[in-house]
């Protein structure tokens, strides 16, 4: 692994990059730049003009940010050819700089719900996109066979996941091909409707649901979805949580947690944030984390609803900080974890996960509810942070330049990862249960012992900003950790990473697999859309 930071600026943060034109899709020179404290995109179509993003509210903290640009671990071998230049070989091709970390599946494009705000199920499409088992299989074996680094989560997604009876036999075929950590993304409807259906997805590998969560009022769902869905979604969490006790009484341990997924759109739904943290609170060890995803705007829309709906991900920070009186500031960007993730692998000699994604692309941080006073704290309460995790790289840094990233001795690791435990017990500031399971996610690295972490009263609030051809960064897909696996017309497997497949890829792939399966009927393609908008990955 090239480590580009340990914390040093590497890289500017005012910067030439290369996008897409949001009108032709071409790819066109642009720089973000600083202006009056902000961060913006700007880049030029010679055909189609200028345009222009806000990228981030707080110059100083981007440029920061960017510190932790890391470099992960390049695939062996490269599905496509580098033929057309980013992002038109996807892929992967072999200037793609990461392995995935989640293999992506839509395993339909129908869905038992229509929202007005969804472009690309099959009632608005004309199409279905359904690919049978076999062919779900093969997707799932090539992710198994990536080298250096399998990805161990499974996310299956859709449309709606669960209108496909054979649900259980795709779970099923995930676990038995060794994914670990087995997501499903659901509207929830059919969670709500029936508990025993939630254990026997639970049964088959399922152990980690991402439910699409816009709020906590009613209207907000009206707006959003064009029908009130509160009542599902608390349906779907109580159902969930009954699982997670049944499995508790079998096992010893609940089945795994619900995330939960809100969209959101300045104007629509983003005064919805402090109640959507106040109700993963309230439910957590059923709930274990938000994942926010500022709206992506992925269909036709004019640039002015664009500037008026566009909420960065700095944004956010600033709402959570204000309702949770910034326990979780500062804020990391994903990729800080790389070394720890690696180095606790390394320790156990086990598969490692790719956090190595830009540091633009999101963070996530970890809300730990106080066993004695109540209190909601946050990591930086037990940890000093900064200089846990400088140590965690030099260690790493240390093991890549003594060339034992990948031969190192049963030996060798052992007394690294007692010098490492020594060196901690200096920056623990607080202890309590999240510091025993930090201690157990490093004396017995596993996915058991990074679940146990997930598990019980922490909650990850995270973050993923999908790109859109308006913000499109060409550096953040390039180091995409999120890959959206497909057959291709001449039934070779292709990676996708998921910013290009929603802004770019999409609409072609999913005609492509619909007439190679005889299921492109009538298209209609111009059927109503009114509000344009990135699906839910
Ligand atoms: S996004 Fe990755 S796979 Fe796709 S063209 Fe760019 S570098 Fe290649
Ligand atoms: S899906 Fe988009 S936001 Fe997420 S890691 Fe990939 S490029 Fe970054």
């Amino acid at each position: 692994m090239v480590t580009a930071t340990c914390g040093e600026e590497i890289y500017g943060y005012e910067r030439k990059i290369k996008s897409i034109c949001p009108a032709c899709k071409k790819a066109i020179e642009g720089a973000i730049y600083e202006d009056s404290g902000k961060i913006y995109l700007r880049k030029e179509c010679p055909i189609h003009g200028q345009f222009e993003d806000i990228i981030h509210v707080n110059a100083r903290v981007y440029q920061w940010n960017q510190r932790f640009l890391k470099d992960g671990l390049k695939a062996d071998k490269p599905a496509t050819g580098a033929v057309n230049g980013c992002p038109h070989d996807c892929g992967v091709c072999p200037n793609h700089v990461n392995t995935p970390a989640i293999c992506l599946v839509d395993v339909t494009n129908r869905c038992n719900l229509k929202c007005p705000i969804c472009f690309a199920n099959a009632n608005v499409t004309g199409y279905v996109t359904e690919p049978p088992l076999d062919e779900i299989a093969r997707i799932m074996e090539h992710f198994r066979n990536i080298t250096p680094n399998p990805p161990l989560t499974l996310q299956l997604s859709g449309g709606e996941p669960t209108v496909r009876e054979d649900l259980p036999d795709l779970v099923r075929k995930g676990a038995e091909l060794g994914f670990k950590h087995i997501i499903l993304t659901t509207n929830g409807l059919k969670l709500a409707e029936s508990v025993e259906y939630c254990l026997e997805l639970a049964e088959a590998g399922v152990n980690g649901i991402y439910l699409q969560f816009d709020g906590i009022q009613a209207q907000t769902y009206l707006s959003t979805r064009g029908r009130d869905l509160l009542d599902i979604k608390l349906g779907a969490v109580e159902n969930w949580g009954k699982v997670n006790r049944e499995w508790q009484r079998r096992h010893g341990k609940p089945r795994g947690g619900i995330v939960l997924v809100p969209t959101i759109a300045k104007g629509v739904n983003d005064h919805e944030i402090p109640g959507i943290i106040d109700f993963a609170v309230a439910h957590v060890g059923t709930v274990v984390g938000i994942a926010f995803q500022p709206i992506a705007m992925c269909g036709r829309i004019d640039r002015e609803k664009v500037h008026e709906m566009r909420f960065t991900s700095s944004e956010l920070q600033g709402r959570i900080d204000a309702h949770t009186k910034g326990v979780l500031n500062p804020w990391y960007p994903i990729p800080v974890i790389s070394e720890f993730a690696r180095l606790i692998d390394w320790f156990g000699d086990v598969p490692t996960v790719e956090f190595s994604c830009h540091p633009d692309c999101g963070f996530a941080n970890w809300l730990v509810l106080d066993e004695k006073t109540g209190q909601l704290l946050g990591m930086k309460h037990y940890v000093d942070l900064d200089a846990a995790l400088g140590y965690t790289c030099r260690m790493w840094r240390e093991i890549v330049a003594d060339g034992k990233e990948w031969n190192a001795r049963w030996l060798e690791r052992k007394i690294k990862k007692a010098r490492f435990l020594f060196e901690m017990q200096k920056f623990v500031l607080k202890r309590g249960h999240i510091f025993s399971l930090l201690m157990r996610l490093i004396l017995s690295p596993s996915y058991e012992s990074a679940e146990a972490f997930m598990f019980g009263k922490n909650l990850m609030i995270g973050c993923m900003h999908f790109q859109d051809s308006y913000n499109m960064d060409l550096d953040r897909v390039k180091r995409c950790v999120v890959h959206y696996g497909y057959m291709s017309k001449d039934r070779s497997i292709r990676q996708v990473p998921f910013c290009t497949m929603n802004a770019l890829h999409r609409e072609r792939i999913e005609k492509e697999i619909a007439q190679r399966l005889g299921t492109y009927h009538d298209v209609r393609p111009e059927e109503k859309i009114p509000v344009p908008v990135a699906t839910v990955g």
